[in-house]
């Protein structure tokens, strides 16, 4: 580890930037009053700052309005928002099954998307190239002014090397060892690409625009093909030192459960993935179960896969009810671990796996956080759906742009090597 290091003024100063372009973007609207009560800085701090925020185009002035309860005296007080078309990012999704692209503007707007599936065995030559495509495509269908587009967001499983920007041996992607898959999008769109692992991106995603604008602790569990999670800590994503933690899939949710490709046993994942649930209902179907999945099953076992499962349980067929029950208790006891562990403010479930069911989930999840954790008499832990849907990964590769083009990152501020974060601003 490194040792803890100091950090230079020129450092500080876009930190600050950073640190008040949160603010007005958290809050939606405020003024420099409480802009300097949130962030603790002088008022004449914020006041240059919000200057070159202006003059930058990241931000807004409304027209005056009188302070709050006042009778029309006083000095009036102007609003401060966010620039939605400052700047735009492409984000994009790769999953195993299909391709997606956003393109999201800076308020979190998504303003044009495309998605298709993909076959499997895709190598990384022809995944690039269909990335490239959607990236167009969603360029053209928006557009925007090719000078405001910040860059794009790449959302990939994990495990991946964010630094080298390598997708490292996926485990439902065989042949896909070390693939430079930031490098060869880089190529193949002409433009920056931010690369993370699918969930850490749904996080910031979910922290830039969504369910968790405000919220400096939570934790993010992803639904996908496998299952992942991203945290946010002290208002900053936490990595760990080997950029690994999170992998809240990998967490034992079922002791006596099936052995998990990782080499543990009873994973979150082994038990509660897409795959997981479909061999446990066709398990149950071939036993002679009865009900509509059971009928649907007897004419054609193929067409009960994930989607068909998640739609007769949110129907009420008992049997699917019950497979999705167990994933729900599954995933409760993984959420109650990472609580008692993080001591988080909120828990997110996102993804494309929640399906019909994500408020099912939900709900099992929350009353499991009220019941379980050792701190529930101190403070309860909502949990919250990511509004995003299965949208999420793609928006929040777009958000990857954003969070480091324009996020206040410690990891930035007392890096001894890294330059200050430069405002990017909307007219370069
Ligand atoms: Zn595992």
């Amino acid at each position: 580890m490194r040792q803890q290091v100091g950090t230079n003024l020129p450092k500080v100063g876009s930190y600050n930037q950073n640190v008040v372009l949160d603010a007005i973007r958290s809050s939606g609207t405020t003024s420099r009053v409480e802009l300097a009560e949130r962030t603790g800085l002088t008022p004449q701090t914020i006041s240059v700052i919000v200057r070159r925020l202006l003059a930058g185009g990241l931000v807004r002035e409304d027209g005056a309005q009188p302070p709050a309860g006042s009778s029309g005296g006083g000095k009036p007080r102007t609003t401060l928002r966010v620039e939605p078309t400052a700047g735009y990012a492409v984000g994009v999704h790769f999953d195993p099954g299909q391709i997606g692209a956003v393109l999201v503007d800076m308020a979190g707007t998504v303003l044009a998307e495309t998605r298709r599936g993909v076959h499997a065995g895709l190598g990384p030559e022809e995944a690039v190239a269909l990335m490239g495509r959607a990236v167009r495509k969603v360029v053209r269908a928006a557009a925007i002014p090719p000078r405001r587009m910040l860059g794009v967001g790449l959302a990939c499983p994990g495990p991946i090397d964010q630094e080298l920007g390598l997708v490292l041996y996926p485990p439902r992607l065989a042949g896909w060892d070390r693939v430079p898959l930031a490098a060869m999008l880089e190529r193949a769109t002409g433009s920056r690409v931010i690369m993370d692992n699918d969930a850490t991106a749904a996080a910031i995603g979910e922290r830039w625009s969504g369910v968790a604008k405000n919220i400096g602790n939570f934790a993010y569990i992803y639904m996908g093909t496998g299952i992942g999670g991203g945290l946010f800590l002290s208002n900053q994503v936490y990595r760990g030192p080997f950029r690994n933690a999170a992998e809240i899939g990998h967490v034992v949710a079922a002791p006596d459960g099936p052995p998990c490709y990782c080499g543990n046993r009873g994973c979150l994942e082994a038990v509660a993935c897409p795959a997981a649930m479909v061999a446990d209902a066709r398990r149950l179907l071939a036993g002679g179960a009865g009900g509509a999945l059971a009928a649907a099953y007897a004419k054609d076992p193929g067409s009960v896969d994930h989607e068909a499962l998640c739609g007769a349980a949110a129907a009420g067929d008992e049997l699917a009810r019950s497979v999705v029950d167990r994933v729900a208790a599954h995933l409760s006891n993984a959420a109650v671990s990472v609580t008692n562990m993080l001591d988080v403010e909120l828990l997110v479930l996102g993804g494309p796996a929640l399906g019909a069911v994500g408020e099912i989930y939900r709900a099992a999840v929350a009353e499991a956080l009220a019941a379980r954790p050792i701190a529930r008499h101190i403070h309860r832990v909502p949990v919250a759906l990511s509004p995003a849907g299965g949208g999420a990964a793609a928006i929040g590769g777009a958000s990857l742009v954003f969070h480091h083009a324009f996020a206040p990152q410690l990891t930035t501020l007392l890096s001894p090597t890294a330059p200050a974060v430069a405002p990017r601003g909307a007219h370069q």
